[in-house]
């Protein structure tokens, strides 16, 4: 996964450094970061498990978690009793007090930017209905900044810092410039969206990177799974583009153009200039189409997508016909698309999101009966489906976790906290 570059000066490196004291560091920031991602992706725990789980020493695990606590990265909890002999153990988890990343979601029709602490729980949300595709670059961008500023004052008055500022496009988009390549459903093209965001919130902002959504949304769905044991897992977004990416032992893995595969039964034109792609058949704008006449209120772009999504999912549970009957077409083809992402990736998990998720109870059952029949041989390991359970922010909050990111790789970026030891429990601002 992508590194975010950081001013942060060291001792004991350079060419004319001390070897030893060098390595130890090294290895010492590495060992925190070993700790810190481990109880992210397991959940809180003992000393004891941390050091049987990783491998790490007893005593040393001690020290990391106490260094940790002084970062204010980790936090004491309850103690341990269950099934233990002799003395219980003080459980440690990640602290979710004082540092978060905030995630800008840009849609067609939205925006919507999330706070995430470092247990990924959401601190602060807004959101907007905007109709991206009809506005210059530069307003959208200005809405966006609006909505970050509200964003970092709220979790300012938490007590909290924001370490970093993930844009969320759809389309491709280029991390190492921060540009926005392709972004066919608003008509972006090369948007140096980094470099202006930055502007907009002015001096003193924490960095800017730019992310893809569903890579985001990828994301966002691993770090939910904290504690279990899905540790791989492709994610597939629906909104009026349709994107995917995957997760593998925690790295993600980019998502190529999936929205295009050539799987329109109908042939219909894309967005992108070709006819046939998959997001034709099963993006919203299709579902919409299908759903409601055009002059339904669940096509005006100025009210809130959940509230157009909320009103649709309230027909189909009144048994409207012609709402139901567009969102099984949905499901026949998205379950079609599905079933060739299992054959080429073969992964244990597919997690819906966007308005797959809103709608899941009359898709991933469909799908997942679908892919079960496609099965190759009973013996081969079955693929669950599931619905996100993240809402529409997914990949806001995914983009947030993007800019925590660095700290699990890292710890020791983070700076020891004077006060920490002294906060006691119940003042999480959660
Ligand atoms: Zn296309």
């Amino acid at each position: 996964m992508r590194q975010e570059q950081r001013s942060t000066t060291r001792s004991g490196g350079g060419k004319a450094g001390y070897p030893e004291a060098a390595d130890k560091a090294s290895l010492r920031r590495n060992n925190l970061g070993v700790v810190l991602r481990h109880l992210r992706e397991n959940g809180e725990q003992s000393r004891t498990r941390i050091a049987t789980s990783t491998g790490l020493p007893k005593a040393t695990v001690s020290v990391l978690v106490a260094d940790l606590i002084q970062r204010g990265l980790v936090r004491e909890g309850e103690l341990d009793r269950a099934g233990a002999v002799g003395r219980p153990h003080r459980i440690v988890d990640l602290d979710g007090r004082w540092i978060c990343g905030i995630g800008a979601e840009i849609g067609v029709d939205h925006i919507t930017v999330t706070a995430v602490n470092l247990r990924g729980a959401v601190v602060h949300e807004g959101r907007r209905a905007l109709d991206v595709a009809s506005l210059p670059p530069r307003a959208a961008l200005t809405a966006v900044a609006e909505l970050v500023t509200e964003s970092l004052r709220a979790v300012g008055e938490h007590g909290m810092g924001t370490v970093g500022v993930a844009l969320v496009s759809q389309g491709s988009v280029d991390a190492a410039s921060g540009t926005v390549r392709v972004a066919t459903n608003f008509g972006w093209h090369d948007v140096r969206a980094a470099d202006e965001l930055r502007a907009l919130l002015g001096p003193g902002c924490p960095p800017v990177l730019v992310e893809n959504d569903a890579a985001s949304g990828a994301l966002a769905e691993y770090v939910a799974a904290r504690g279990t044991d899905v540790h791989e897992l492709v994610y597939v977004s629906g909104g009026i583009g349709v994107g995917g990416a995957g997760i593998s032992g925690g790295t993600l893995l980019r998502g190529s153009e999936i929205g295009h595969m050539k799987l329109d039964r109908l042939d219909r034109a894309c967005a992108c200039g070709r006819t046939g792609c998959w997001e034709v058949a099963v993006g919203l704008q299709t579902f919409l189409d299908a759903a409601a006449d055009p002059a339904d209120r669940v096509h005006d772009r100025s009210v809130d997508l959940a509230e157009r999504l909320a009103e649709l999912l309230a027909r189909a549970e009144a048994g409207d016909p012609r709402t139901l009957a567009a969102l099984a077409v949905i499901a026949d083809d998205l379950s079609l698309g599905l079933s060739v992402l299992v054959d080429v990736l073969n992964p244990s998990r597919i997690v819906l999101g966007g308005y797959f998720a809103v709608f899941g109870r009359y898709l991933v059952d469909e799908a997942q009966r679908f892919v079960d029949r496609r099965r190759i041989s009973p013996a081969a390991p079955r693929v669950v489906v599931a619905a996100s359970a993240l809402g529409l922010s997914n990949a806001a909050q995914g983009g947030a976790q993007l800019t925590l990111e660095p700290l699990f790789n890292d710890p020791s970026a983070v700076q020891v906290r004077a006060t920490v030891s002294h906060v006691g429990p119940g003042a999480e601002p959660e």
